[in-house]
């Protein structure tokens, strides 16, 4: 068995969802089964549904449902047979006024919990799952059609709930191979439930994540992340386009890249892909013939590429703390640690200094609390718009001087804080926002200009 998910751009349209049939057709000897994330944009409209909700806005939010809608029933109907158009109208529409209820109770609540939150968003993966399944059936696929909500178990940290695995794998072990013995089984992604049945998310991007845990528990050969690139780049395509292909990449190195920011993995994927040493594989839904990345155990020894690639997080907030009295005196960086704590904001990047410690978030939403806080020991600067530019690879900790080719590399600009993380494949730097762009070109003309083509397609 083998699990293939498809993101959101590879089942955005009609079209999308024929180019994923043909995939999963030529992969039938395989035993596929297919993981769905919502169709295109759809898990942002729900969740500005909500928002309009809450606000009061209800005329826009029943409006935004109708759009969504129409979407779905029109590429809906595109693939399906006309005697099965009942099937389809009958599914969606039933979704769509169950997800009308949950949008007025919002309204008349005028709150929006994570809970309510995670309900909104499950309809994406669940409208998506059951038209691909129809979709199968109508190419002569034949397929069936699993809620992911009976065998995704996670605990109930709404809208960024973690799954529990014992009782998961036994799930998706006893119901998913005597179906996908016979028929392909779809899925939707980022959806689970709690012990109690209530629906919960795996977090943004979480579909990637559904797939590894899938693989996981059935125990599949391999685990294909279907998505819109050729693979991981060695650099992210929204900040500097013609990236090279990375053809071969370990786990360790893809989860520092997706923690760093490589959206094209969500980063808890490779857990259980570790856990039970399956291949991960990127690979492109517009065009299959390429080979993609892939995702192994073995690190990158016979290599001597440096970096595999470079990862880049935005709208990075830097934190500047000088102590006042204690001159790093004991307990200072522990005073520090315990205020993003208790207001539940993780840390990124750290540098310390003897009387100072610079430290990076990206979620900013406590912050006002948190520096009030600082500011009871300490002197606190906040400077927003950052980035963290990141190069990624298992060499870092084996050739010296990259630091100083950092450095070189980046004469011309102003670097904010520099990090050699803990695990020794990252090397990390704070530029300014305005930065980011000519940072990356620079690292990434300074680490890949001479390709070792056993691990880059140029
Ligand atoms: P999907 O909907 O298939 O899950 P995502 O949008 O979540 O797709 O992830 C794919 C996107 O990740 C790409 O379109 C690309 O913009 C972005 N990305 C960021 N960094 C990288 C990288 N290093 N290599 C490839 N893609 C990257
Ligand atoms: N649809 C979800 C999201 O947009 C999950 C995913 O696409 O992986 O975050
Ligand atoms: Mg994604």
């Amino acid at each position: 068995m083998i699990v293939m998910k498809f993101g959101g751009t590879s089942v955005e349209s009609a079209a999308a969802i024929e180019r994923v049939g043909s995939i999963v057709r030529d992969r039938l000897a395989r035993r596929p089964i297919v993981v769905v994330s919502a169709m295109g944009k759809t898990t942002n409209k729900l969740l500005s549904m909500g928002a309009a909700a809450v606000s009061g806005d209800r005329d826009a939010a029943v409006a935004q449902l109708e759009e969504l809608r129409q979407l779905h029933l029109t590429e809906g109907r595109k693939l399906i047979a006309n005697d099965r158009t009942a099937d389809l109208e009958g599914t969606v529409n039933y979704l769509f006024d169950e997800l009308g209820e949950l949008v007025r109770g919002i309204s008349i609540l005028g709150e929006l919990t994570p809970r309510a939150s995670d309900a909104l968003s499950s309809y994406g993966e669940r409208l998506s799952s059951e038209i691909v399944t129809l979709a199968f059936d109508g190419m002569g696929i034949p397929a069936i059609h699993i809620d992911a909500r009976d065998v995704i178990v996670t605990d109930d940290r709404h809208t960024q709930a973690a799954p529990l695995l014992p009782q998961t794998y036994s799930r998706l072990a006893a119901t998913i191979p005597p179906f996908a013995a016979e028929r392909v089984v779809v899925m939707g992604g980022f959806i689970g439930a709690t012990e109690h049945g209530v629906t919960s998310t795996l977090g943004r991007g979480g579909s990637d994540f559904t797939a590894a845990i899938v693989g996981a528990g059935i125990g599949a050969a391999e685990i294909q992340i279907w998505t819109d690139v050729d693979g991981m780049l060695t650099a992210d395509p929204t900040v500097m386009p013609g990236g090279y292909r990375v053809k071969t990449i370990s786990f360790a190195e893809a989860a520092e890249l997706a923690y760093f920011g490589a959206k094209v993995l969500h980063p808890s994927t490779v857990v259980p892909a570790i856990d039970k040493n399956i291949p991960v594989l990127i690979l492109n839904s517009r065009r299959p013939e390429v080979e993609g990345t892939r995702i192994v155990r073995e690190t990158s020894n016979g290599t001597a590429a440096v970096a595999k690639s470079i990862a880049c997080k935005k709208k990075i907030t830097l934190v500047n703390i000088v102590s006042t009295r204690m001159l790093m005196a004991h307990g200072f960086l522990r005073r520090i640690f315990e205020v993003f704590d208790r207001y539940e904001t993780s840390v990124d990047m750290v540098a310390t200094t003897e009387v100072s410690v610079s430290l990076t978030i990206d979620n900013p939403s406590r912050l006002k609390e948190i520096t009030r806080e600082l500011r009871q020991f300490s002197d606190v600067s906040v400077e927003d718009d950052q980035a963290i530019v990141c190069i990624v690879g298992e060499n870092i900790r084996y050739t010296p001087g990259v630091a100083s080719r950092v450095f070189r590399a980046l004469e011309d600009v102003n670097v904010r804080m520099i990090s050699q993380g803990a695990s020794l494949l990252n090397l990390s730097v704070v530029v300014a926002g305005e930065d980011l762009r000519k940072a990356v070109e620079l690292l990434h003309s300074e680490f890949f200009h001479d390709l070792d083509p056993a691990v880059f397609a140029a």
